[in-house]
């Protein structure tokens, strides 16, 4: 079976959030499948980097409004097909912001163009390979189902939301530069609200709906997290379904973690625990080291958790925060460090930090108010880094909570809170000081997590399934 992924990101090259993860995890994933995965991205200067001399297998005059080719090859074990149209990729700093920290205008045509893309090599072909199925990411990638329906109804496609949130919103005079009929500028097709939604276009055009846990597939049928298109997934609810993100059990692996001082066991996470204490500048303490590895923004909760952390301060626990994002939130938690002994802050992006913080710290921090899947708690799993979690879409399917009776049958791997508040979470804190405090309870907690399942191959054969059930249709 061979497979068109359209991803906006990709981890190793380009990362804002856990989409990237997952669209470079998921092909190695599905090889073990007999599912061929090829994924084409757009050629930001990191991408081109990456892809060292690529083949050209297409070429246009006329992308959009200006010249672009395809390029073909192969980068960090991942088959690429590169869209190296520098009208539009070829700009430095964030993939999707402009220098003055907003969305570029043109977000709409760049990913239009990536989209329409997709459908020229399923209809055309690249070096004369074509996908049977066409699997697109998020409102990036919500018009090429869409541009199939219309051109190449034949071959299936899956769109796969990872954060509702972003909704790829244009204004209706963009329907020409988009390519768009404006014929289907209606409410059953992308028409959103007097605007053009590109996630909409997907949601109504492609052949089946997958979102990132089974839990957030049924929360997206709801108002209070559907984001407005709730009415749209209602309508198509019986072609969405959830299926957990898994992660890279090879970067992600404290046993062989270049960053870290290795180990397999609960005890081994002393030194890393000391050094992690050193680079804060946080001292010696009796209470959990606890992290928070995370944007810094509204979905994520962490102004709850600003005015809860003195409740595992004030019992001997300690915080280090790595994150970025909204400015003022940024600001308020450095202002916290300053005035908060066993609070320390770093505001930034740094991938290796992260692993230092998960081999280091006793508990990673969760308070999202939704979560489509969520990685950190399952890196948290893998390094025994016990995850205090909202209870919320992925947050909710992956932990095992420590109630008393989870507890009693040694079953669990984490805390969950529920509803979600600044005093929840003061109870959720106290409540991990006093099982961290429980030293065999703690590490019968730390084994259990470390034994979770939390790799991709159980996640890899639904989307196989998914894509065989299509392509046999
Ligand atoms: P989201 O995609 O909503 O940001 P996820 O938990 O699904 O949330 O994925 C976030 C990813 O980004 C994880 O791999 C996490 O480790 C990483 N990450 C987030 N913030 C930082 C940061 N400041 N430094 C390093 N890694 C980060």
């Amino acid at each position: 079976m061979k497979i068109l992924s359209v991803a906006s990101e990709c981890a190793p090259f380009v990362k804002t959030g856990g989409l990237a993860d997952v669209a470079g995890a998921l092909p190695p994933a599905l090889s073990a499948e007999g599912v061929k995965m090829t994924t084409l991205l757009p050629g930001y200067p990191a991408v081109m980097a990456a892809l060292d001399k690529g083949k050209e297998v297409r070429a246009t005059g006329d992308l959009f409004g200006a010249p672009a080719r395809v390029l073909a090859g192969k980068a960090a074990g991942l088959d690429l097909l590169v869209l190296d149209a520098p009208h539009f990729y070829a700009r430095s700093g964030s993939i999707y912001l402009g220098p003055d920290g907003r969305d570029w205008p043109d977000n709409p045509e760049r990913y239009a163009a990536l989209c329409w893309a997709a459908m020229e090599i399923a209809r055309d072909g690249a070096d004369g390979w074509k996908p049977d199925l066409v699997h697109a990411h998020d409102w990036q990638g919500g018009l090429a189902p869409y541009f199939l329906k219309k051109h190449l109804p034949g071959v299936p496609s899956v769109l796969t939301i990872h954060n509702i949130a972003f909704q790829g919103l244009a204004p209706a005079d963009r329907m020409a530069s988009l390519r768009l009929d404006p014929g289907d500028f209606h409410a059953g097709a992308f028409e959103y609200y007097g605007k053009i939604s590109a996630l909409k276009a997907g949601l109504i055009y492609a052949s089946r709906l997958t979102t990132v846990s089974p839990t957030y597939a049924r929360e997206l049928l709801t108002p209070e997290f559907g984001m407005g298109l709730d009415g749209v997934l209602r309508q198509r609810q019986a072609d969405l379904s959830g299926i957990l993100n898994g992660i890279d059990l090879d970067v992600w692996n404290p046993a062989t973690d270049p960053a870290v001082t290795v180990y397999t066991a609960p005890s081994g996470k002393a030194p890393n625990r000391a050094a992690l204490r050193d680079e804060f500048g946080l001292g010696e303490a009796d209470g959990p080291l606890c992290v928070v590895i995370s944007r810094l923004t509204e979905q994520k909760g962490l102004d709850l958790l600003l005015e809860a952390v003195p409740a595992l301060t004030g019992r001997g626990g300690q915080l280090a925060l790595l994150g970025t994002g909204n400015r003022s939130l940024e600001d308020a938690w450095r202002a916290a460090a300053d005035r908060l002994p066993g609070l320390s802050v770093r505001i930034g992006y740094d991938e290796e930090l992260s692993h230092r913080m998960m081999a280091g710290g006793d508990a990673i921090i969760i308070p999202s108010r939704f979560e489509p899947c969520g990685l950190t708690q399952l890196y948290g799993l893998r390094y025994g880094t016990i995850p205090l979690v909202a209870l919320t879409g992925g947050l909710a399917d992956t932990i095992i909570p420590a109630s008393d009776a989870g507890i009693r049958a040694g079953v669990a791997t984490g805390l969950q809170i529920h509803p979600l508040s600044a005093d929840s979470l003061r109870d959720g804190l106290a409540r991990l000081c006093a099982l961290y405090s429980d030293r065999s309870v703690w590490t019968r907690m730390q084994e259990n997590a470390m034994r979770h399942p939390v790799g991709w191959e159980v996640s890899a054969a639904d989307y196989a399934a998914l894509y065989g059930a299509l392509t046999e249709a």
